[in-house]
C-alpha cells in the first residue's frame, strides 16, 4: 500500500501532539523533527522537505495558534492544508483546445508506464467525459510498442493509428493528427518513444513531435516508485518541453510518497492523474486534498 510508511510516522507524531492540551514551541520543535524525518525516509526532496518544515512551523507557533483553545487540533490543520498546497492545492483537470481535436502527447521514461496509460486515459475520456479518442502509435523504437498500442485499442475498442516503424515519429503525428480531424475526433493521444535515460536524441525528437502536433496537454508519465528521481526526471522533461502536467504510475505499489510529495514543487507542474493498477480502468484524477487526508490517515 502506498505511503503507508509515511502515513504511520506521520500519525503517530500527529497522535503525541493530540495528547497535549496546551502546547509550546517545543513541543511543536520536537513534532515537526519527527515530520521532517518521516518525510526524508520516504524519499521527498531535501529541500521540499526543507521548506514544508520551515512554512509549517512559522504557521503553528504564531500566538492566535498556540494559545488558542485547541492548539493540537489546529497544528495538525496547518500540516494538511500544506501537505494538500504542497501537491499543487488544487485539483487539476485536463485542458481542452477551443477547437477539436485535443491533442495530449505522453511522453516518459521507458518502462514508466506511458503506453498504458495512453490506454487508460482515452479509456477515462470515453467514460467520464463521452469523449470519442483515438491514439497514435509513434514509439517506432521500443520493439513491439506498436503491437502493445495496437492490443490495448483492440481490448478498449478505440481506433489506433500506426505506420509500422519505417516512418518518422513527427510524420505518423502529423497523419494521425489528420486523420483524427477527418474522422471528427475530439481527443487525440499520441505515445511517444521511451528511453532508459534522458538522452538529446529522445529531446530533440520529442521537441519535432511537439512543434508539429502543438499539443495542449504534454502529459510525462513517470513511475511512482522510483521516489524523488520521479521529481528529478520530470524536472529535466520540463525544462526540455516545457510539459504541462505529470501522471504518477504505480501508485498501487509499495511507494514512500516521495514522488507525489515533490514532483509540485520541484516542476511547478501539477500531477494530474495517478495510475493504480495494472487494470486499463485504474486511472484517477489527482486530488491534492483528499491525498493529503490519505496520508494523514
Ligand atoms: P512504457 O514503457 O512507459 O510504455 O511502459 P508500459 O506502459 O509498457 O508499462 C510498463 C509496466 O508497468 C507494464 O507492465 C504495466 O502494466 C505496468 N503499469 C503501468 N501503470 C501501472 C500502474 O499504475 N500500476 C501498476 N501496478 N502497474 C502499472
Amino acid at each position: 500500500m502506498a505511503f503507508e510508511g509515511l502515513s504511520e510516522r506521520l500519525q503517530n507524531a500527529m497522535a503525541k501532539m493530540r495528547r497535549k492540551g496546551k502546547v509550546s514551541e517545543t513541543d511543536v520543535k520536537e513534532m515537526m523533527r519527527e515530520v521532517r524525518l518521516a518525510l526524508l525516509e520516504a524519499d521527498v526532496n531535501f529541500k521540499v522537505v526543507k521548506d514544508f518544515v520551515k512554512t509549517v512551523s512559522d504557521r503553528a507557533v504564531g500566538a492566535e495558534v498556540l494559545e488558542s483553545l485547541s492548539p493540537s487540533q489546529q497544528i495538525i490543520k496547518i500540516v494538511s492544508e500544506e501537505l494538500t498546497e504542497l501537491m499543487g492545492g488544487e485539483q487539476s483537470t485536463i485542458q481542452m483546445a477551443p477547437k477539436a481535436p485535443t491533442v495530449v502527447m505522453m511522453v516518459g521514461l521507458q518502462g514508466a508506464g506511458k503506453t498504458t496509460t495512453a490506454g487508460k486515459l482515452a479509456n477515462h475520456l470515453r467514460k467520464t467525459q463521452n469523449k470519442r479518442p483515438m491514439m497514435i502509435a509513434a514509439d517506432i523504437y521500443r520493439p513491439a510498442a506498436i503491437q502493445q498500442l495496437e492490443t490495448l485499442g483492440e481490448q478498449l475498442d478505440i481506433p489506433v493509428f500506426s505506420m509500422g516503424d519505417q516512418v518518422s515519429p513527427v510524420e505518423i503525428a502529423k497523419q494521425g493528427i489528420q486523420k483524427a480531424k477527418d474522422e471528427h475526433r475530439d481527443f487525440v493521444i499520441i505515445d511517444t518513444a521511451g528511453r532508459l535515460q534522458i538522452d538529446e536524441t529522445l529531446m530533440a525528437e520529442l521537441s519535432d513531435i511537439k512543434s508539429v502536433a502543438n499539443p495542449t496537454e504534454i502529459f510525462l508519465v513517470v513511475d511512482a516508485m522510483t521516489g524523488q528521481e520521479a521529481a528529478n526526471v520530470a524536472a529535466s522533461f520540463n525544462e526540455q518541453l516545457n510539459i504541462t502536467g505529470v501522471i504518477l504510475t504505480k501508485l498501487d505499489g509499495d511507494t514512500r510518497g516521495g514522488a507525489a510529495l515533490s514532483i509540485r514543487s520541484v516542476t511547478g507542474k501539477p500531477i494530474k492523474f495517478v495510475g493504480q493498477g495494472e487494470k486499463l480502468d485504474a486511472l484517477e484524477p489527482f486530488y491534492p486534498d483528499r491525498m493529503a487526508n490519505r496520508i494523514l490517515g
